[in-house]
């Protein structure tokens, strides 16, 4: 995307979440995960890319051992279910016993979530939560109800960018969560 058009992109957007909207919901998150999880010595695993800017920010506030890690993987096509996953970067760490924490920007359907989830199980993981930045309201989840563990923002079902979510590779700096214009 050209430099003016993204401009215009984010000057035209709905803000559905300023920054220090996202802060205090990164405040309540990042408490509720050391209530939960705040003993157990988790392996953290932030969800590339979108995954990036949340898993720093909540890292920050959570002051208990932990480790980091990464995952990458995206759904082969649209259309794929489950298990389909192409992965861009393999584990390097050995979850067999662990408590894991997965950490990415959105939840939309949660097919890619609940794929990572079932394939830390599968390795062994003891037990596995999930955490996101974003909640996408709609009836089209992977199973009816599926949710993360840890929630930050409940929002409507648009196209949104901003702190880690790309709009057309673009604007995952942005300081708070942007619905695209129409979209
Ligand atoms: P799911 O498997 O939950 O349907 O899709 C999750 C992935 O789709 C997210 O990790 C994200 O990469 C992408 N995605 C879903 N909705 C949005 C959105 O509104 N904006 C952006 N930038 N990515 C989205
Ligand atoms: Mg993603």
């Amino acid at each position: 995307m050209q430099y003016d058009q993204a401009l215009k992109v984010l000057e035209e957007a709905d803000c559905l979440a300023d920054r220090t909207a996202v802060e205090a919901a990164l405040d309540r998150m990042a408490d509720a995960i050391t209530a939960s999880i705040g003993k157990k010595n988790p392996m953290v695993f932030c969800i590339m890319n979108g995954g990036l800017i949340v898993t720093g920010q909540l890292l920050t506030r959570l002051t208990f051992p932990l480790e980091l890690g990464y995952l990458h993987a995206t759904r082969y096509g649209h259309q794929t279910s489950g298990g389909d996953l192409e992965w861009k970067a393999l584990f390097h760490a050995d979850v067999e016993g662990r408590t894991v924490l997965l950490v990415d920007d959105i939840l939309d359907e949660g097919v890619t979530l609940k794929a990572l989830a079932d394939e830390c199980l599968a390795r062994g993981a003891k037990k596995v939560l999930t955490a996101v930045l974003v909640n996408k309201q709609h009836e089209r989840k992977v199973m009816p109800g599926y949710c993360a563990d840890f929630t930050g923002l409940e929002l409507p079902d648009r196209f949104v960018f901003g702190y880690g979510l790309d709009y057309e590779n673009m604007w995952r700096n942005a300081p708070g969560v942007y619905a695209v214009k129409g979209l």
